[in-house]
């Protein structure tokens, strides 16, 4: 009995460690962990030009939760100088250096890399990597769904693929859907952002992907002094456990940090823009009161006001420093004991030309 009550303190001690350890980007609706992600990463177990290892110490650099490395089953690029057996390599290399106490995970993944159609498809979450292998693509997609992978369409909008990169099915994506073998649409891949992506991950129930697709260093692809990043997928999930994490995934409950953009279904993004966004009141001076943006979270928050009062100092746009704060004197005629302000998010978007709405209540 002591031992088992000994086990368990250990492992809610652990667990505790992991939650603290992790990096806060935004803050989190109650109940919800923001696991944030990033699936799509090669290494030269395939095209890649550095060995898991790196990939392991850039993700912990960036405060990753869980990262995959998906080397393509049919690009290896190292195969005169390199001698891949097992593909599921890259993978144990890069779980086998994860600590104890760390937040980040790694899951197995592999990108069926096939020419259009289908294309490239990541499938993460996978058993064994070298059972997948097939010149069918299609056959490919079926062994990756037989393990439980979750499956999802790389860079739709991918100009080798789509000369004029615009995002959209052939007549087997609307198959291999129909037969609900994938289940998520990459809407940003490296530096691109595919609005048609956007608009075929809402009409199809797709989950909404954003990925570094890297292959050279990550610093070096997303200029931290032009503020780049890589893209991150954010994963709305009840527990810090990969089951839990995958059932979020194929539940569509995502959303993108790609530049200073925030991109996925409103019923997502809304709970976590009015837990990162507050307002308070300073109090009024005559009949002018001057209230407090605090933005809680990564991203600067760039905001249009869409209500009826009038600001003593700015115009109806504003703009909430990433991590600050923002004063704003608002006119409302006479004293009044709280408003509701109506705000549309212009860097937050919720479909194809739309951005999130808002209604925050101020007590003044
Ligand atoms: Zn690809
Ligand atoms: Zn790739």
């Amino acid at each position: 009995m002591r031992k088992i009550v000994t086990t368990l303190l250990l492992v809610l001690f652990t667990l505790n460690i992991n939650a603290q350890n992790r990096k806060e980007f935004f803050k989190s609706p109650n109940g919800m962990f923001l696991i944030s992600s990033d699936l799509h990463i090669h290494s030269v177990f395939s095209d890649g030009e550095v060995w898991p290892s790196i990939r392991i110490k850039e993700a912990r650099r960036d405060g990753l939760d869980l990262i995959s490395l998906t080397e393509h089953l049919e690009y290896l690029s190292y195969k005169n100088d390199m001698n891949i057996t097992d593909r599921n390599r890259s993978f144990e290399i890069s779980n086998s250096m994860l600590k104890e106490e760390e937040a980040l995970m790694v899951i197995n993944g592999t990108e069926i890399t096939k020419p259009m159609p289908p294309g490239h498809f990541n499938a993460v979450f996978i058993k064994d990597a070298n059972l997948i292998i097939n010149p069918d693509g299609e056959k490919a997609i079926i062994e990756a769904n037989k393990q439980g992978a979750f499956v999802f369409w790389n860079h739709p909008n991918w100009v080798e693929n789509r000369d004029d990169a615009i995002a959209r099915f052939d007549k087997l994506h609307e198959r291999l859907l129909k037969k609900k073998l994938f289940h998520g649409i990459e809407v940003v891949n490296e530096h691109t952002y595919s609005e048609e992506a956007l608009a075929l991950a809402l009409e199809h129930n797709l989950t909404i992907m954003g990925t570094s697709d890297i292959h050279g260093l990550i610093d070096w692809t997303f200029d931290k002094e032009k503020k780049h990043h890589r893209p991150i997928t954010f994963i709305i999930s009840k527990n810090i456990t990969k089951k839990s994490i995958r059932d979020a995934l194929f539940s569509q409950k995502t959303f993108v940090w790609h530049r200073d953009m925030l991109i996925g279904k409103k019923e997502n993004l809304l709970p976590i823009i009015d837990k990162n966004l507050t307002i308070t009141s300073n109090g009024y001076y005559k009949k002018i009161v001057t209230i407090k943006l605090k933005n809680h979270s990564v991203i600067p928050l760039k905001i249009k006001y869409t209500g009826v009062y009038t600001f003593h100092s700015y115009g109806s746009l504003l703009e909430v420093p990433a991590n600050g704060e923002l004063l704003v004197t608002v006119k409302t005629k006479e004293i009044l004991d709280s408003i509701e302000m109506p705000f549309e998010i212009l860097n937050i978007i919720v479909e194809p030309n739309k951005n999130l709405e808002i209604i925050k209540t101020v007590k003044l």
